[in-house]
C-alpha cells in the first residue's frame, strides 16, 4: 500500500501470529515500517490526522495478541538499526538504535570488550522493547548503563532525554505508551572480551537448561511478587503442565505459558485467568502481568 509522501512501507491487515513470539493472534489493521526518522515523523503525523491509534511493535516477544487482531496501526522502527561506537578514556559510548536486535547488540559491545550488558544475553526483543519494558536478567537490567534515549512523542517532536536511574524500576520505565524510543546511549566499561564471551555462554546455558526455548511463549508471563519468582507461587497452585487448548503452563519453568502447537489467544488469556484466581484463591497472592495483552476487551 502506498502513502503519498511516505517513503518507507504500509502493510494492511497483517496476521500477528508471525510478528510475535507466542505465535498468535489476529490482524493489525496497518503495519508500517518508516524508512528514517522524518518518514516516523510524517506517519506519526498521517496516522493522528486521519484519528487512527497507534502503538509500537518491536520483537512482539513481550505480547499477545487477541484472535480478533487489534484496532491500532503498529509501527516497527526495525530500519532505524544503526550502531555507533565513540571511545571513551574507560571505555566506550555505544549509540543504538531502538529498532536493532539487543541480542545482536550486545554481541557487538562483547567483540569490542565492553561490558554492562552482557547478562541481558538472549534476550530476544529489540534495543527500543527492552528500554520500554527495562528488560533484565542475573541482576541486570537495561537502565544500569542507560544514559540517554532520543524518543519522539505522540505528537510527532523528537526530543533527548537523559532518564535518571530513580525512573526506572523492576519491568517499568519513564518511556509510555505512546513514545518511541529511536535511539539510545549507553555507557560501557572495557573489559577483556573473552571473558565478556565466557559470560554470555554461561548465560545462554543457564536458559536453555531453565526455559522452555523449544515452544513459542512471550518469556515470563508474571512479574516477581517482591523477592520471590512469580513461577513459585504457580507451582505451589499445582499448575505445573496445566493446559487449555495448546496453551499449558511450561513443565520446565511456571513462570511460561507455551504454545504447543495450535493454541489461540483465547486460550493463553483463559490460562492466565486460570492461574491468577488459583494462586490468589490458594496463596491469597495477587500475580500481575508483565506480558501485555492487546486487543482483549478489559
Ligand atoms: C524466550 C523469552 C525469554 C525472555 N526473557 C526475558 C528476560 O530474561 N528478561 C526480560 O526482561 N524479558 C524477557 N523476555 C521478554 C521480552 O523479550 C522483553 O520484554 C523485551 O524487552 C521485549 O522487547 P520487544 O522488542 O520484543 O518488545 P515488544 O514485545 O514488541 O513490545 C513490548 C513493549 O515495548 C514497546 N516497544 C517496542 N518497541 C518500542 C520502541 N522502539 N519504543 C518504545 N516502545 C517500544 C511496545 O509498544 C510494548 O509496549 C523474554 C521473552 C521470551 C520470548
Amino acid at each position: 500500500m502506498e502513502w503519498k509522501g511516505i517513503k518507507g512501507t504500509v502493510l494492511k491487515d497483517v496476521s500477528m501470529k508471525r510478528y510475535t513470539s507466542m505465535r498468535v493472534g489476529g490482524p493489525a489493521k496497518l503495519l508500517c515500517y518508516p524508512a528514517d526518522r522524518q518518514d516516523l515523523a510524517a506517519m506519526a503525523r498521517r496516522l493522528n490526522d486521519k484519528g487512527i491509534p497507534y502503538r509500537f511493535l518491536g520483537n512482539g516477544t513481550n505480547v499477545i495478541v487477541s484472535d480478533e487482531g487489534i484496532k491500532e496501526a503498529l509501527v516497527r522502527i526495525t530500519k532505524m538499526n544503526r550502531l555507533h561506537f565513540t571511545k571513551t578514556p574507560d571505555g566506550a559510548v555505544a549509540e543504538v538504535g531502538g529498532g536493532y536486535s539487543l541480542k545482536r547488540f550486545i554481541s557487538e559491545c562483547a567483540r569490542r570488550g565492553l561490558a554492562g550488558l552482557e547478562k541481558l544475553y538472549w534476550i530476544p526483543g529489540s534495543v527500543g522493547g527492552g528500554i520500554r519494558m527495562n528488560a533484565g536478567s542475573f541482576g541486570q537490567s537495561i537502565s544500569d548503563t542507560l544514559t540517554a534515549v532520543d524518543i519522539m512523542n505522540s505528537s510527532g517532536e523528537i526530543i533527548e532525554k537523559q532518564p535518571g536511574k530513580e525512573e526506572f524500576s523492576y519491568r517499568a520505565s519513564p518511556v509510555g505508551r505512546s513514545d518511541c524510543v529511536i535511539n539510545a546511549r549507553f555507557r560501557l566499561r572495557s573489559s577483556d572480551a573473552k571473558k565478556l564471551q565466557e559470560d554470555m555462554d554461561r548465560v545462554y546455558l543457564e536458559r536453555k537448561k531453565n526455559h522452555p526455548m523449544e515452544y513459542p511463549s512471550a518469556g515470563s508471563v508474571f512479574k516477581a511478587v517482591g523477592d520471590r519468582s512469580a513461577w513459585w507461587f504457580v507451582d505451589r497452585a499445582g499448575l505445573r503442565g496445566y493446559r487449555i487448548g495448546d496453551a499449558c503452563v511450561s513443565e520446565k519453568h511456571t513462570n511460561f505459558i507455551v504454545n504447543l502447537g495450535h493454541a489461540r489467544a483465547r486460550d493463553i488469556a483463559s490460562l492466565i485467568d486460570k492461574i491468577k484466581g488459583e494462586v490468589f484463591s490458594r496463596l491469597g497472592v495477587k500475580l500481575e502481568e508483565e506480558v501485555e495483552l492487546w486487543g482483549f476487551n478489559g
